[in-house]
């Protein structure tokens, strides 16, 4: 199994590289696995519909700013689309067309009724004012509601929104359709957010590596970690982790990182991001750059920032026997086989941080059926749904004699193709 990170903002950023095609590579490979026919093959690969719009905003100085936004559609033939919207400066057409494609596996990996899409807005929020990113959410809405809603397209928080940004989304969608809280998920609570769905995606990550540890009978309670990102997926992959009892000596975000051989207390780490909202100056622990995280002797690494980090320079640094990409297509194609070659273990992103999406199917549930489930309800299905998608990878990577990766992508093509079959062609 393998993983990637887009690290853009540190000074000791890899190049840039391009989703898509790591992506594509995955496709074929598994596609070739399966003896996928060449009509489906071109067709799951071809995104349903792209959307591009201009969303001017008068800034706070009396400027006008004209923001560009993206909704991507890829495949909607096991349900309504469903993915993320992003906030950051980097963000473009392939990034998002690749996270839209990621979500379709992503979602037929665990086996929920949705398809894949991903929406973007490239604007730095760190430069925002509140006002000004409401306006943009608003705005944003404002152009794509078209081709969103409860049974078309179901939008969420990812790197940079959040549960305010979905409320204001639910508010602006509401306005010219009614109130439907099923529109967005990764709401607040108070507005029909699901308990346990801020948590869902770290918590996800940590099962995964649970079952990665039993299969590769390592006891987790012996182990050490180092997060990339403390951010949500990195901040409570970090406390499930130290709740498992494997210790997290490392940490990094775009600004540093923190390095502790004894093991960071993550509580105090998380209070602390809280207040200076970054890990560096963190007392009781060595100040280190994001490169040097790369370095640190651990036996599970997790990226949780961005794309494309494990690169060809990074990948022979990290000392892990378990990489679980909380991140979405944090290894570069190179960076991948390196991992593969060194004998690193990847639980690939489409089933490791897939307890996000999941939590989100059932918040659009709860909302369906204006019912609302207990907090242990969510965390105890969460836990059956993701069980099952690593040991039905497991089953085809076993199957199949090839890596996780690989075999979550067949897992996820055959459901794919399976549903296109029936109703498509
Ligand atoms: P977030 O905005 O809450 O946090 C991102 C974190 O990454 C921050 O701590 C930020 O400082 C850090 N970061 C940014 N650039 C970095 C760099 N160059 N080096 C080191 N750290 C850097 O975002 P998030 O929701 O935690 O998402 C993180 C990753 O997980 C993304 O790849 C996202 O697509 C993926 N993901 C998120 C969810 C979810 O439910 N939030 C679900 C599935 C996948």
């Amino acid at each position: 199994m393998t993983l990637s990170v887009k690290a853009s903002e540190s000074p000791a950023t890899p190049p840039r590289h391009n989703p898509l095609e790591v992506l594509n590579a995955e496709f074929d490979q598994a596609a070739k696995v399966l003896r996928l026919e060449d009509d489906l093959h071109e067709l799951l690969k071809t995104p349903y519909r792209e959307l591009h719009v201009q969303i001017p905003v008068r800034m706070d100085n009396g400027t006008l700013k004209i923001f560009k936004g993206y909704r991507i559609q890829h495949n909607a033939v096991r349900g309504p689309y469903k993915g993320g919207v992003r906030y950051h400066h980097e963000v473009d057409r392939d990034e998002v067309l690749a996270l839209a494609v990621l979500m379709t596996w992503k979602t037929a990996v665990v086996n929920i009724p949705f398809g894949g899409a991903k929406g973007g807005v490239e604007c730095d929020p760190t430069k925002l004012t509140r006002n000004e990113l409401r306006q943009i959410t608003r705005g944003y809405i404002g152009k794509i509601g078209h081709i969103i809603g409860p049974q078309r397209d179901i939008p969420a928080p990812d790197v940079n929104t959040n549960e305010q940004t979905m409320a204001w989304m639910m508010d602006e969608w509401g306005k010219m359709n009614g109130y439907q809280p099923a529109i967005v998920t990764g709401k607040p609570v108070a507005l029909g957010g699901s308990l346990g769905r801020r948590e869902a995606t770290g918590r996800g990550v940590v099962m995964n590596i649970e079952e990665a540890c039993r299969m590769l009978r390592i006891d987790l309670s012996r182990t050490t970690a180092v997060v990339q990102g403390f951010g949500n997926v990195g901040s409570f992959a970090a406390k499930f982790l130290v709740e498992a009892g494997a210790k997290v000596v490392g940490a990094s975000d775009v600004g540093g990182g923190v390095y502790n051989p004894k093991g960071l207390d993550v509580p105090a780490l998380t209070a602390h991001v809280a207040e200076a909202k970054t890990v560096v100056g963190f007392r009781d622990a060595e100040q280190i750059t994001g490169d040097h995280l790369f370095d640190l002797p651990c036996d599970i690494f997790v990226p949780a920032a961005l794309g494309g980090v494990i690169t060809e320079k990074t990948a022979p640094k990290i000392r892990a026997r378990l990489v679980a990409e909380g991140a979405n297509n944090p290894c570069t194609k190179q960076g991948d086989e390196i991992l593969r070659d060194r004998g690193i273990t990847v639980i690939p992103d489409i089933l490791c941080n897939a307890g996000g999406v999941t939590v989100s199917y059932f918040e659009w549930v709860q909302n369906l059926q204006q019912y609302r489930w207990t907090e242990e309800r969510v965390n105890e299905e969460l836990g059956l749904v993701l069980k099952k998608a690593f040991l039905d990878v497991h089953e085809q990577a076993t199957r199949h004699n090839i890596p996780h990766r690989a075999a979550a992508w067949v897992l996820a093509i055959q459901r794919v193709a399976e549903a296109t079959r029936l109703r498509v062609i």
